[in-house]
């Protein structure tokens, strides 16, 4: 067997077999096949895709390329997990993760930092003061099996073949591709050991998948893998056609899911219980969906989901001050309003340059290696289809520095009058 030769079969359209697929991953892996080989590899796969099965073969390589966690599953406990493809304004990790261990599962989660105009959990968890997400795997562990959940930072361990294809993928153009998307995620997911995963498939103009038929064949192929791998698992595709939540920005999506926790009922909390009731009805906790949302809605009310997330701080380190004094969030050391120039309806938005507005505030990055803003970012005043009269605010800007004009123009862009 030889790369050459494999990359000319994908080229042709020719399906590969598990045999192939494994060579090249682990000469990924073991540096024996150039960055330029794997690129053109990516590129065939791009171009002429692949079958369910080599997906499959794709994923189960990659997951066998690292470590893979095994949970010791005591008293019938099930272990479950979500993922998000990532979003704007997304901090609906901070409420399922204490809504379904509230509900008696356990949630172990390991999350990454911001990808593009994406965020990351893990950034935004650093906008706790003393809050620790390089657990070890006994610290990880134990915290799960004692208060039912714990977020860390994804060991570079896992799926260590993904770790090298995706920041080729990044470079060459080759990120948009089901089955490489598929393989990236299931890869990470399948070594990660839950029982039951939830994916949220995010679909518009600040997700990757930017029409509803794409979003819909990559929870096909997410569903498909996973199932296959025996697993339970469920995609949910939902609306990324503007920010998530109204809070944008690393401490500020704390805030946003904190006001979840505390009763609020606005998008976040919509697919923060869509979600939830998934995992929970798939965990086996609820007969039905509608059970498993109605028991959401129970530990949110009750304040039992408040009461693990403050849980999980203290166990990780976290001073929980701020759960009970907000603005110990609120840092940046300047506010605005960004008014509208016009009047008229919010007709649409560009979620990707509203989460770029972010990385322009420093709230994101552009390399690997830049340090992120925390405190920066902005409350959104509008959503889409409401109106606006001119001079009224559109977003509530906080930015440290001087007044970030471009931003702010960008800003004004991205939402669009009719
Ligand atoms: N998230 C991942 O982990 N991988 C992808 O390829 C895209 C989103």
């Amino acid at each position: 067997m030889n790369i050459v030769g494999i990359i000319e079969k994908k080229k042709q359209g020719l399906a590969l077999s598990r045999e192939e697929i494994s060579f090249f991953v682990q000469g990924v892996c073991d540096g024996s096949i150039a960055d330029y080989q794997t690129s053109a590899f990516l590129m065939a796969v791009c171009f002429v895709g692949m079958n369910d099965d080599e997906t499959l073969w794709l994923t189960e390589a990659m997951r066998d390329s690292g470590d893979k966690i095994v949970f010791p599953h005591r008293d019938g406990d099930v272990y479950v997990d979500k993922h998000s493809t990532g979003g704007v304004g997304d901090s609906t990790t901070f409420v399922v993760l204490p809504a379904v261990a509230a509900c008696g599962l356990k949630a172990p989660k390991m999350s990454g930092r911001g990808l593009g105009h994406t965020g990351g959990t893990i950034d935004k968890l650093a906008a706790i003061d003393g809050f620790r997400t390089e657990l070890t795997p006994e610290e990880f562990e134990r915290q799960v099996e004692e208060i039912g959940l714990a977020v860390v930072s994804q060991s570079a361990a896992i799926a260590k073949a993904d770790k090298i294809l995706y920041a080729l993928r990044d470079v060459t153009a080759t990120v948009d591709s089901i089955p490489l998307i598929t393989s990236s995620i299931m890869s990470k997911k399948l070594a990660g050991g839950a029982d039951v995963i939830v994916l949220d498939v995010k679909c518009g103009s600040g997700a990757f998948m930017k029409d509803a038929d794409r979003a819909a064949e990559l929870a096909r192929a997410l569903k498909r893998v996973g199932e296959l791998a025996g697993k339970k698992v469920s995609p949910v595709v939902t609306d990324m056609n503007q920010p998530l939540d109204v809070y944008v920005g690393n401490s500020l999506e704390i805030l946003g899911a904190l006001c979840v926790l505390k009763g609020e009922k606005n998008d976040l909390y919509r697919v923060a219980k869509r979600l939830s009731s998934e995992i929970v009805f798939l965990g086996g906790k609820a007969d039905s969906l509608k059970a498993a949302e109605e028991l959401f809605d129970e530990v949110l009310s009750s304040g039992a989901a408040l009461s693990k997330f403050r849980d999980m701080v203290i166990a990780q380190g976290g001073d929980p001050a701020f759960i009970d004094d907000e603005r110990l969030l609120l840092r940046a050391k300047h506010e605005a309003d960004v008014t509208s120039l016009r009047s008229g309806v919010v007709s649409s938005v560009d979620c990707a340059a509203l989460g770029n507005a972010l990385v322009d505030l420093g709230g994101g990055r552009r390399k690997k290696s830049d340090d992120i803003d925390l405190w920066v970012g902005y409350e959104m005043k509008v959503r889409l289809g409401d109106k606006v009269e001119t001079g009224a605010p559109l977003v509530h800007l906080y930015y440290d520095g001087e007044y970030p004009e471009a931003v702010v123009a960008n800003i004004r862009n991205a939402i669009r009058l009719k």
